[in-house]
C-alpha cells in the first residue's frame, strides 16, 4: 500500500515534472507545450485536462507520455508530434512534408478575404501552398472561391490534399507541381495571385530555432541570398496570370516589404501597392491590385 502511493504519479505531477525539465531545455511555454502534448495523449482540452489534474497516470498512458515528450526534448516541433495545428477556423493536418502554418499568415488570408468578397466566383492561386493552410482556409471562409494550389514539393502537394480531401474541397481546388508563377501556364486568369513564399535570407537559416531548422522542410524556407528571390520573381510576373483588377498578396518580413512594393511599382502595371503589417506592428504583407 504504502510502495503504492509512492508510485502513484497524478497528472499534475507529471506536468509539473515534465515542464520543469523542458524549460531547464530551454524551451518557450514549457508548460502550456506540455499541457497540449497531454492532453492530445489523453484525448482532453485543456479544460478537461485542468478537471483532471487528480488524476492518477497509468504505466502505460507514462510510457506513451514519454515517447512523445522526447520527441519534442529533441525540438521536434510540437505540431508536428500532435499532428495537426488550428489555421483561423480550420484544423489542418500538419507533418515534416511541409511547413507549419503560423499565425502571421493569418492575416494574408483575412486581407485576402476581404478583397475576394468583392468578385464573383473567384479563382484565386496560392503559390507554395505547403500544407494548403491559405488555400483551404479562404476556400471554407469563402463559399464561392475556388483554387489552384502550386507546391515544388510532392509531399506538399500529398499533404495539402489530404487536408484538402478531409474539408470535402476537392471538386474546389487544383493541385499543380511545379516552380510558383510558371506552374500556372495554361490556368487562369486569376482574381488573386496569394503567396507565402520561402523568403529568410540562406545565411539566416543556421541561426533559426532548432525546431524550424531541423525539422521543418528547408526549401520552403531559403529564400535566397536576401530572402527576395520568390518575392521578386512574383512581383516581376504574376501580372501575366491576373484578371483586371486582381490581385497580388504575398506576405514576407520587415525589411523585405519595401523593396518587394518597390518591384511591384518598377512593373508599372499596378495602380494600388501597400504594405501591411502583423499584429506586432511588422511590416508583413505586401498587396499589389492589377490596372
Ligand atoms: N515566418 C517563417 C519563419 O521564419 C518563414 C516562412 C517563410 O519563409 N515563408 O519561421
Amino acid at each position: 500500500m504504502g510502495e503504492d502511493s509512492r508510485e502513484t504519479m497524478r497528472v499534475l505531477d507529471l506536468i509539473t515534472a515534465a515542464s520543469t525539465h523542458l524549460a531547464e531545455k530551454g524551451v518557450e511555454n514549457a508548460r502550456l507545450e506540455v499541457e497540449l502534448l497531454l492532453g492530445h495523449l489523453l484525448g482532453l482540452d485543456r479544460v478537461n485536462l485542468y478537471m483532471a489534474f487528480d488524476r492518477p497516470v497509468t504505466e502505460e498512458e507514462r510510457d506513451a507520455f514519454r515517447a512523445l515528450y522526447r520527441r519534442r526534448l529533441a525540438r521536434e516541433p510540437l505540431q508536428y508530434i500532435i499532428g495537426s495545428t488550428g489555421f483561423r477556423e480550420v484544423e489542418l493536418k500538419t507533418d515534416s512534408r511541409a511547413l507549419i502554418p503560423r499565425p502571421e499568415t493569418e492575416l494574408l488570408v483575412g486581407t485576402a478575404l476581404d478583397f475576394l468578397a468583392k468578385r464573383e466566383s473567384p479563382l484565386f492561386a496560392d503559390l507554395g501552398t505547403g500544407s494548403g493552410a491559405i488555400a483551404i482556409s479562404l476556400l471554407y471562409e469563402n463559399t464561392e472561391a475556388s483554387a489552384i494550389a502550386v507546391d515544388i514539393s510532392d509531399d506538399a502537394l500529398l499533404l495539402a490534399h489530404e487536408n484538402a480531401r478531409a474539408m470535402g474541397f476537392e471538386d474546389r481546388i487544383g493541385f499543380v507541381r511545379g516552380d510558383m508563377l510558371s506552374a500556372l501556364e495554361g490556368h487562369g486568369p486569376f482574381d488573386a495571385v496569394l503567396s507565402n513564399p520561402p523568403y529568410v535570407r540562406t545565411g539566416d537559416i543556421a541561426g533559426l530555432d532548432p525546431e524550424v531548422r531541423d525539422f521543418e522542410p528547408g526549401n520552403a524556407l531559403d529564400g535566397g541570398r536576401d530572402g527576395l528571390d520568390f518575392l521578386r520573381e512574383i512581383a516581376v510576373k504574376a501580372h501575366e496570370y491576373l484578371k483586371n483588377g486582381g490581385l497580388v498578396l504575398l506576405e514576407c518580413e520587415g525589411g523585405q516589404a519595401d523593396d518587394t512594393a518597390a518591384v511591384f511599382q518598377q512593373t508599372g502595371h499596378y495602380i494600388e501597392i501597400e504594405v501591411i503589417c502583423d499584429l506586432a506592428g511588422k511590416k508583413r504583407l505586401v498587396k499589389a491590385v492589377l490596372r
